[in-house]
């Protein structure tokens, strides 16, 4: 009866440890999706949409913390984090795929498909060779080598990549060569969202949509540009496609890349925006979850914090006023372009497009000092004696660095850098598993623990 028992028990055991393993993983990557950017959206969700409810990464049953840094910095770049996050191993900052000593190193995702036969896909809202979703597929000493990542990328087999752009797109000749690499791969090339029988044709499928020529990412979700492909779209589109070519199991890897743009240019209403379009694409995510739930893994977390962004800013307001975004209609990065086209001759147009556009005086009043210190700067920005904000992605004019500060100082949003930080960042989890994300979790942990549970490692 004992020995009945137990072996029953062990029974039990088995089929529980094969029950564990889950068919359908799902990574999640903020790009530069510190705590403070987290929390400022779900401030907003709070304070401004009136929701009871925490936005629903903040509701998984799992919520912990990576820490980020990489093998040669306490402030990682997304090569390394990249690296850290889709393979296990720590590398230098810049380096895609790669040890520190350059010896290749294999993605979860990429054993997943060699070893068990599970379709991947990789979804960003930036270019699909940038650093994060290029440490999937390649393997390359520095990650500006686009020619060898895209060489990588098309030998890679996996099913489904989609992005904004290649990041060879200002070299026309080299992004040509890039797609037809992919091509006599197999892949279809689609540009843009794709239409039925292109998507249909396909069985391994790389998808670029940038909203303008050129451009390096799908659009800002705060400009709400007419036409742009969002990251929820693709990311339907690309479960839609891994359910076709591999519905018994799949990788999926979605990054936000524009929260890190957005974060880079230290533009606090675009990064709340691209949070609450990103918990869109999670949403689809989690609804995969609800109809397979004993089969799905979902991991939210990101590469590093930009910014340092905070709720709560030195000299302003002493309760945080996240409304103020909703009057927001523009990006820092296209206002910087539009001031200048479309602020015309006086500071009384100016001041209208400042009211049309960011609802400076007609919701936000804006003091004398304010207006004093834009006025001046506006002066200078007419007799082309203005400075430059330099920033990653973008130079901006003096002039709009100086109404943003100002828009983020009333709106209570603070920032430390235009750059990374060494800032831990959350890690939010859910489905088949997820308790082995509670603990503090370095960042090389999570894939190690993602190979465990797949049955990649023991
Ligand atoms: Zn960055």
């Amino acid at each position: 009866m004992k020995r009945l028992f137990f072996t029953l028990m062990a029974l039990s055991a088995i089929a529980l440890s094969y029950a564990a393993k889950p068919k359908y993983v799902f990574v999640f990557v903020g790009d530069g999706m510190g705590m403070g950017h987290v929390m400022a959206a779900e401030t907003y969700n709070r304070t401004v949409l009136g929701n009871d409810e925490n936005i629903l990464m903040m509701r998984f049953p799992v919520a912990s913390l990576a820490m980020t840094y990489s093998a040669d910095s306490p402030v990682t770049d997304s090569a390394a984090a990249g690296t850290a996050l889709a393979t296990g191993f720590k590398t230098k900052n810049s380096m895609v795929g790669m040890s520190p000593d350059t010896v290749a190193v294999e993605s979860v995702s990429h054993e997943l498909k060699e070893k068990f036969g599970y379709g991947v896909g990789i979804v960003t809202s930036v270019c699909y060779d940038d650093a994060t979703p290029a440490t999937h597929f390649a393997h390359q000493a520095n990650r500006g080598m686009y020619e060898e990542i895209n060489r990588d990328g098309a030998c890679s087999g996996f099913d489904f990549i989609a992005g904004a752009n290649t990041s060879a797109r200002n070299d026309g000749e080299k992004a040509g060569r890039i797609f037809d690499e992919y091509r006599k791969n197999g892949y279809t090339v689609i540009n843009g969202l794709g239409s039925r029988n292109e998507l249909e044709a396909g069985d391994k499928i790389l998808l670029t949509a940038p909203y303008e020529d050129k451009a390096a990412q799908i659009g800002y979700t705060i400009d709400s540009i007419q036409g742009a492909a969002t990251l929820p779209q693709l990311t339907r589109l690309c479960l839609g496609h891994l359910m076709k070519v591999s519905p018994d199991k799949f990788f999926m890897m979605v990054e936000a890349g524009n929260i890190d743009h957005a974060a880079h240019g230290n533009d606090g209403g675009a990064v709340v925006k691209e949070i609450l379009n990103f918990q869109e694409a999670i949403q689809v995510a989690y609804d995969f979850y609800l109809r397979h739930p004993k089969e799905t893994l979902i991991v939210v977390t990101a590469d590093h914090d930009t910014g340092g962004m905070t709720v709560g800013v030195d000299k302003g307001p002493s309760r945080p006023v996240l409304k103020n975004i909703d009057y927001q209609r523009i990006s820092k990065e296209r206002f910087s372009d539009v001031c200048v086209a479309e602020g015309g001759n006086t500071w009384q147009e100016m001041k209208s497009l400042l009211s049309e556009k960011l609802g400076f005086w007609s919701h936000i009043p804006v003091d004398e000092v304010e207006e004093a210190r834009m006025l001046e700067c506006y002066g200078r920005m007419k007799a082309k004696a203005a400075g430059t904000q330099k920033t990653l992605y973008k130079d901006f004019n003096e002039f709009t660095a100086v109404v943003f500060d100002i828009l983020n100082h009333k709106t209570g949003l603070g920032f430390t850098t235009f750059s990374h930080t060494g800032n831990p960042v959350p890690v939010f989890a859910v489905g088949v598993g997820c308790g082995a994300f509670s603990d503090l979790n370095n960042n090389i942990e999570i894939p190690q623990k993602i190979r465990k549970l797949t049955g990649l490692a023991d």
